[in-house]
């Protein structure tokens, strides 16, 4: 049996290369060789200060495309040579949410969980292969296939927001997920979009990728300048992609009385946050905590690339091999870019 090698995550703040051997697909498998696995600010998070969801010792990374290099029994959607893109999870299908149509909320989601993609090969278990693994489409590249995982996350935050045609949505976090946020929001019907962040560089992108007006927290109260921007009322729709406190409470005072607030980045646990009730009952604001992705908006994800609803070629600053994943995600950390394409065959 050949060997491959593949990233670790051993504890906060270290990685360590390894030589395993290539997986086999066992029944209703397929194993890929992976052509981009794109680093996440999930990985970022995890590497500095460890996640719920990671159990060290463990393989490293989740966002993927690549070749079908081998199938296992039972596969018919599949086979070799198939450049391939999707999730790292699925639903179960059968459990008390997945009956009421949440299957983001599946009971078994975190432990459907598939890890590894920074490696030379990857594995993909039977329930993602059924649900939530698709074929790449010819026009997308696989360095921007790579993003069909966290766009789906952003397409469920999106389509959960109430968006009506013609809407102003506000947009709070220029990263990864804010920026595909923007776009899809334009797609379902935004008329206008305001993005607010802090750094300049990152709200030039949302400027260059069609944001009709961006603010930097560090000049001033963003909530005055939504509230600029809409004749006093406040936006129509906010979505906090920035993740802390502080913006979850901006979020919910931006918004117009009646209008939708998506609660979309993840605070670290037992985080408490203070709103306005007042603004929140007298104001019928509806507040929605949105997390993850479901098979229907992955498939939304690959459609988005194939047509271009979505561009992420602004979020993708380069290129490296294996071995720099940890100095890409140190980059990262430093803002000095969105996301990288680790890419096996450079090294
Ligand atoms: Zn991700
Ligand atoms: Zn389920």
């Amino acid at each position: 049996m050949s060997s491959m090698r593949g990233v670790f995550f051993l504890e906060p703040g270290k990685l360590e290369m390894r030589e395993v051997p290539i997986p086999e697909p066992g029944a209703g498998e397929v194993v890929i060789k992976i052509e981009t696995a794109t680093t996440c600010g999930t990985d970022l998070k995890g590497y500095k200060r460890g996640h719920r969801l990671f159990r060290p010792p463990m393989p490293f990374g989740h966002e993927y495309a690549g070749v079908v290099t081998a199938v296992g029994e039972g596969v018919t959607q599949f086979r070799e040579g198939d450049a391939v893109c999707g999730a790292n999870s699925a639903p179960c299908g059968v459990c008390f949410y997945c009956r009421r149509g949440q299957p983001s909320l599946c009971v078994t989601i975190e432990d459907s969980f598939n890890f590894g993609s920074y490696a030379d090969y990857f594995k993909i278990p039977p329930h993602i292969v059924a649900q939530n693994l698709h074929h790449k489409p010819e026009n997308v590249s696989f360095n921007h296939a790579g993003f069909v995982e966290p766009l789906a996350c952003a397409v469920n935050g999106v389509i959960n927001a109430d968006i009506q045609f013609g809407d102003t949505v506000a947009i709070v976090g220029p990263g990864a997920q804010g920026l595909m946020q923007m776009q899809v929001a334009r797609s379902v019907g935004a008329a206008r979009i305001l993005m607010i962040g802090r750094a300049h560089g990152r709200l030039e992108v949302a400027r260059a990728l069609g944001a009709d007006a961006v603010f930097s927290s560090k000049e001033g109260d963003p909530v005055a300048f939504v509230k600029e921007m809409t004749g006093g009322r406040g936006a129509d729709v906010v979505i906090e992609s920035a993740g802390s406190a502080e913006t979850w409470t901006q979020a919910l005072l931006m918004v117009r009385k009646g209008g939708t607030v998506v609660q979309y980045s993840g605070l670290p646990g037992g985080t408490q946050v203070s709103f306005d009730a007042t603004h929140l009952h007298y104001g019928g604001v509806t507040m929605k905590g949105i997390f993850h992705l479901t098979p229907r908006t992955v498939e939304m994800a690959v459609q988005a690339l194939a047509s271009g609803a979505v561009n992420v070629a602004p979020m993708l600053d380069g290129s490296i091999p294996l071995e720099q994943v940890e100095d890409g995600l140190l980059r990262m950390a430093r803002s000095e870019v969105i996301k990288l394409a680790v890419e096996p065959s450079l090294s």
